[in-house]
This record gives C-alpha cells, sequence and structure tokens, in this order.
C-alpha cells in the first residue's frame, strides 16, 4: 500500500518538476511557496490537540498547503506537500516506508488540491473563494481516503467503517481548516504581507488548544490516580479488617484454649498496628499533597530515636528475623523535625521486615561527609537496578498484583522522599538483588549553640 501511494507520488512530483522548470514562476511565486511551505513545516511538526474532536493531533499545515495549491497551482501543491512532510518526517527519524506513505500522501493531496482549483485562481473574488474551498475539500478528501485505506488495511478492517470513522473525527476541525484556507487564500491574494495578520490568531488558536489539552490531561491523571488510591486503600483495609472480624469470632467462641486465645488476640494487635500505619500513611500523603506537611526543624538527638524505634520494631518480629542497631560512638543531633525523621524509619524499617522475612536487618547511624546518614540494610530479595528510582513514586509497586503475598500501598516510599527532601535531605538505595537492600538517607547535623 504505502508504496503504490509512494510510486503515484513520485510520479505525479516529476511531473510537477517538468512544469515548473518549463517557466512561468517568477521569483516571487518561489519565495511564496518558500513561505507556506515553512508555515506548514512549523504547523506539522507542532500538531495541536484538538480536545474532543480527534482522537490524536491535527496539524495545521492543511490551511497552508490548500492555499499554496490554489495560488501557485497543482504542481507547486505538490512539491510544496512533499517539501513539507519530508523536512519533519527526516527531523523525526521515522521509518522510511512511513516518510515515504505520508510525504506520498501530501503530494497526491497538494496536487488534487491546486487541480480541484485549477483556472479559478485568476478569477474573480467568488472564484477565488471557490477555488480555495474545492481545493480544500480536495485535499481532504485525498487525505482521508488514503489514510483510511491504509489503516483498514494494515488492521484488515473493512475500508467503509474506517472511512466513516476518520470523517467523523475529523469533519469539523477540518471545516475550520478550510476556512482559515479560504481566508488565507484571499487575504494572500490581495497581498502575502496582508496575510501576516493570521499569525496571530492561529498561534493563539493552537497554543490555547495546547494548553486546555494538557490541563485536562493533568485532570485525568488526578481522577486516574484516585481511582487507584480508592481501589489499593479499600484492599489494604479489606485483608487486616477480615482477619481481625475472624479473630473476634473465634474468641467468642468458648471452648478454645488460652494458647490459641493468645494466637488470635497477636492478630488483632498485629492487624490492628497495620491498619493505624495504613491510616498514617494516608494521612502523611494528603498533608504532603495539601502542602500541610511543612517540616518543623529542631536539634533532635537520633540516637534515642532510632532506639526506641528499633525496640518497637523487636517486640513484633517474626521469629526469623532480627533488628540491630550499629552507630557511632557519639552521633552528633541532627536539624530535623522528630516526628518526621521516625516516620521515615519506620516506613524504612517495616519495608525490611516486611519484604526479607528473614535474616538480619541492621539499622546504622553514622557520620559521613559532615552529614548524619541513617541506614536500613536488610537481607532480603533486593530491588532491579531500573526500578530504583520508580519505587520512590506515589503508589509503585514492584509486585502490585501480590504474587509473593506481600501487600502495601505503594506509598511509604514517596512518603519517605518527600519527607526526607522536606528536611533538607536526601534518599536513595542500594542493592543487590538476591542478596539484600540498604535504605539510606542523609540529614545535616544541628548547628552545636
Ligand atoms: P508498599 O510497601 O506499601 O508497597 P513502599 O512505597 O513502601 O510501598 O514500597 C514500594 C515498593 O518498593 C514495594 O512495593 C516493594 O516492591 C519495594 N520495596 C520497598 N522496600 C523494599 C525492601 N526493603 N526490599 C525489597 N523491596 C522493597
Amino acid at each position: 500500500m504505502w508504496l503504490s501511494v509512494a510510486l503515484a507520488a513520485a510520479v505525479g512530483l516529476a511531473f510537477a518538476g517538468a512544469s515548473l522548470a518549463s517557466g512561468g514562476f517568477g521569483w516571487r511565486d518561489v519565495a511564496g511557496v518558500a513561505v507556506l511551505v515553512a508555515a506548514a513545516s512549523v504547523a506539522e511538526a507542532f500538531p495541536v490537540p484538538i480536545e474532543g474532536v480527534a482522537v490524536g493531533a491535527m496539524s495545521l499545515a492543511t490551511i497552508f498547503l490548500v492555499a499554496g495549491a490554489t495560488i501557485y497551482g497543482w504542481a507547486a501543491g505538490a512539491v510544496a506537500g512533499f517539501l513539507a512532510m519530508v523536512l519533519v518526517e527526516v527531523g523525526r527519524r521515522r521509518p522510511f516506508s512511513r516518510i515515504a506513505f505520508n510525504c506520498g500522501v501530501y503530494v497526491l493531496a497538494g496536487m488534487s488540491a491546486g487541480g480541484a482549483a485549477a483556472d479559478l485562481h485568476s478569477g474573480t473574488l467568488p472564484q477565488l473563494v471557490l477555488g480555495a474551498i474545492a481545493a480544500a475539500i480536495a485535499f481532504y478528501l485525498v487525505n482521508i481516503t488514503l489514510l483510511a485505506a491504509v489503516v483498514s488495511r494494515s488492521r484488515g478492517l473493512p475500508f467503509v467503517p474506517s472511512f466513516r470513522n476518520y470523517v467523523h473525527l475529523t469533519l469539523v476541525p477540518f471545516t475550520i481548516m478550510a476556512s482559515l484556507a479560504v481566508i488565507l487564500v484571499v487575504l494572500w491574494d490581495r497581498s502575502p504581507f496582508v496575510a501576516v495578520v493570521l499569525v496571530g490568531p492561529l498561534l493563539a488558536t493552537a497554543f490555547y488548544q495546547r494548553w486546555i489539552h494538557g490541563a485536562l490531561d493533568r485532570l485525568r491523571e488526578f481522577d486516574r490516580l484516585k481511582d487507584e488510591f480508592i481501589a489499593i486503600v479499600s484492599h489494604e483495609l479489606r485483608t487486616p479488617l477480615t482477619s481481625v472480624y475472624g479473630a473476634a469470632v473465634t474468641l467468642r467462641q468458648q471452648a478454645i484454649d488460652e494458647e490459641q486465645r493468645s494466637a488470635l488476640l497477636d492478630i488483632v494487635s498485629t492487624e490492628a498496628a497495620r491498619l493505624a500505619r495504613l491510616l498514617d500513611d494516608v494521612l502523611w500523603v494528603s498533608r504532603l499533597d495539601s502542602g500541610r506537611a511543612k517540616a518543623f526543624i529542631t536539634k533532635v538527638e537520633p540516637l534515642p530515636l532510632a532506639t526506641t524505634v528499633v525496640e518497637a520494631t523487636r517486640t513484633h518480629l517474626p521469629p526469623a528475623l532480627s533488628v540491630e542497631l550499629r552507630h557511632d560512638p557519639a552521633p552528633p543531633a541532627v536539624a530535623a523535625d522528630p516526628d518526621k525523621l521516625r516516620q521515615v524509619l519506620v516506613n524504612l524499617i517495616e519495608n525490611a521486615v516486611k519484604y526479607s522475612g528473614e535474616g538480619r536487618i541492621e539499622v546504622g547511624l553514622h557520620r559521613r561527609n559532615g552529614k548524619m546518614r541513617f541506614s536500613v540494610r536488610d537481607q532480603g530479595p533486593g530491588i532491579p537496578p531500573n526500578q530504583r528510582e520508580r519505587i520512590f513514586e506515589k503508589f509503585y509497586r514492584l509486585d502490585p498484583n501480590m504474587t509473593l503475598g506481600v501487600g502495601g500501598t505503594g506509598l511509604g516510599l514517596y512518603i519517605c522522599r518527600e519527607l526526607v527532601e522536606a528536611m533538607e535531605g536526601q534518599i536513595w538505595v542500594d542493592s543487590v538483588p538476591g542478596e539484600g537492600t540498604t535504605f539510606s538517607f542523609e540529614l545535616p547535623i544541628a548547628a552545636s549553640s
């Protein structure tokens, strides 16, 4: 398909070249075509997304190419179509067949437009307008017929529904572009310099459309995040609630011994703690997103704080895990917000517990490069190199379908990074897949007073 379009266009271009070379084309005409080709290339390079009308982005190049073909004839139309497309497509490094097809479409469309307007461009004003309208329609029909043909061919669909679909999606923007092409032709006929007045409204329309499209894209993204948030949080709420409910129902039965009773109470307290952590995460995210998580920096003694967190972890550590705190002899105070610092440590240690399952967890507190470095090292599965940035994104999880049976919201590390950065620190991860992971963050040392 692409080959026949390209061949037909090549033959057309050859005739067009011959026709132009045979004379009648002055330097003013060459300059006029060059300006229109430049405008069409810019329009082609920066297509305008049209909200709710077209699926992809529309190029306004049609306006300039139709005007060029109406004013300067079919041969100029073919050459202008070719140049406008080839400049942009080669710049985009598209595959050859695609470049050949797209250029072919514009050459054939440009020729048809010029042909449809023939003999009218030297006539009266109404004739000129009619010529431009005929040119626009011809350009449009050739363009969408070929596009629909190639799309229906490649997807194995019948041609007529594809064509109808294209018309449905592009008719409104096309009508507007056709009117603009007519205006351009009429102005250009007066003087190409007068036509410059179209630049302002065209640029304004293009920028405004792009801006609207960007704003709506952001809204759609918010909406998607909200849905994801609700889905994840409700799923994460349900799991511990089911366990607590199950344990409570069993506890009500009289016939359980002391050992079972204490195991069930363990479940209730661990799952309740999990619920509390989840709600903490959600609250932190809401505070961070609404800018209410300002850090109140004071002087914080890191050793007592880390010791409390490590001791608290020990109380509910699975039997296959151990946790240790290693630190410099007398770690200096850091400039931090104590609540936020505690939250970051809790999140990192909880992750180490959750994802490593067995082995040793080492919490470190060392002075490095004039800062205080906190680290949490585990002997878990590790994190592949290409995921080490992404895990800090909101909702990002390595195992979203929980094939390994470990639940989570993907919020913990996002919160850690935001909190550490709010305290003027930095957080990062080092990991050897299969051997373990070390999360580290550095905070400034408090000025001694
Ligand atoms: P959550 O734990 O709720 O899924 P986090 O933001 O805390 O969310 O972590 C994001 C992802 O990073 C986790 O889903 C997990 O895949 C990975 N991850 C975090 N900590 C570790 C760790 N210590 N070892 C291995 N993978 C980890």
